[in-house]
């Protein structure tokens, strides 16, 4: 590869957790300190610091700090009491981690075809995938950008159906104002390290304005006990780690910095190409326009997790882009009605034509925060002389 010519410039990683680590390290390691100093590694004051200032930001009444953003959403379900025989409805575009927590309790996920512009489901779809087995809906708010939650709720509250937000790449986003994981019943946040605000390692959390959904995902997330060694229901081990939740706490006060970082590198982007002739409202790639780039919805705080374009030839694309150093992602290269893990639910090419057609045509660029717009820029011109 080092003698690979790179005439577009320096290489540029899809994420560099360094840089990020390097510009508050101070803070972290002091974060660190404390707790290892203190010796006390589950819940206690970091993990309620911690939850108060998730449930602030998300503004939510309650935030219970978990394992994992998988774990966030199988204790969501847990909760609801989600159990064999159910369905419930999401995105087949989408991390596995959102179907396999359904397939878990032994419920099938019944999914909706996305809508090819917020690669969010199409909730005109929604209605009509509701049975009497719906236990609940779980929409996916991916790459930041949230899923139209009037409509969601609209159609979840006619049916008196739950709603659980799989709000992993989300924390902070807003649909009308309103942040995502305080629409539905629940909503679950991953850290992560490379969703927006990252831990050191796995962590997640659930937040909700139920104040009895808050006290089941505590009982579930300690084994179901209260008191101690006294378990009302069968839960798990699903703590969020001390330490975790202390290092959390330290980058919770950098993430809307962050996310104006994200924000100004997408409208970086989206100048630069459309400058260089992409058509920015293209939703589809086609022969005469084969980049299109990802749009964002008038109703919505996009805090770009990801920046997103399709491509006729995403694969070429992508090798092109490896070969100039340049770090990219595909998110998702297999719908989930086409995983061989959900093969029982009988899923088939061409029953989501959307959802295929993203998975064929997507790839992520880096939109990190810490980007110079020199990397930027040679990202763009390394994407259009691909095309
Ligand atoms: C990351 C992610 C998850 C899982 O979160 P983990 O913290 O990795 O367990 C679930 N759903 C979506 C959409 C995600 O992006």
């Amino acid at each position: 590869m080092s003698t690979t010519q790179k005439p577009f410039g320096e290489p540029v990683p899809l994420l560099d957790l360094k840089a990020q680590y390097a510009s508050i390290k101070k803070d972290i390691d002091a974060a660190i300190a404390r707790v290892v100093d203190s010796q006390h590694f589950i819940l206690g004051p970091e993990v309620e610091a911690l939850e108060k200032s998730i449930a602030t930001y998300s503004g939510c009444a309650h935030a219970i700090g978990v394992t994992s953003g998988t774990d966030a959403i199988l204790v969501a379900l847990m909760a609801l009491d989600v159990k064999p025989g159910d369905e419930v409805i999401t995105s087949p575009n989408t991390f596995v981690a959102t179907a396999t927590c359904i397939a878990r309790l032994g419920a099938k996920a019944v999914f909706v075809d996305i809508d090819p512009v917020s690669y969010n489901l199409d909730v005109s779809k929604l209605e009509r995938a509701i049975t009497k087995k719906t236990k609940a809906i779980m929409p996916v708010h991916l790459f930041g950008q949230m899923a139209d939650m009037d409509a969601v709720m609209a159609v979840a509250n006619k049916h008196a159906l739950p709603v659980i937000e799989d709000a992993a790449q989300a924390i902070g986003s807003e649909w009308n104002g309103k942040r995502a994981g305080a629409w539905g019943a629940m909503g679950c946040l991953s850290f992560f390290p490379s969703k927006n605000l990252g831990a050191f390692g796995d962590a997640g959390a659930v937040v909700t304005n139920d104040d009895k959904f808050a006290r089941t995902v505590k009982l579930l997330r300690s084994q179901g006990q209260e008191p101690k060694y006294f378990s009302k229901i069968v839960g798990g081990n699903f703590r969020i780690d001390a330490l975790q939740a202390a290092i959390l706490s330290a980058k919770l006060p950098h993430l809307d910095g962050w996310t104006a970082g994200r924000q100004k590198n997408a409208a970086f982007y989206r100048k630069r190409f459309t400058e260089l002739g992409v058509d920015a409202n293209a939703s589809r790639p086609s022969k005469s326009q084969p980049l299109t780039l990802p749009r964002e919805g008038k109703n919505v705080r996009h805090v770009y997790n990801q920046f997103v374009v399709r491509s006729i030839d995403r694969d070429g694309l992508k090798k092109r882009l490896a070969e100039q150093g340049i770090g990219t992602e595909i998110y998702y290269p297999q719908p989930m009605h086409l995983q061989a893990c959900f093969a029982s639910w009988g899923g088939m090419p061409g029953d989501f034509p959307e959802a295929e057609a993203a998975a064929n045509e997507s790839l992520a660029l880096p939109v990190y925060p810490e980007l110079s717009e020199a990397q930027l820029d040679t990202v763009v011109r390394a994407t259009l002389a691909h095309r």
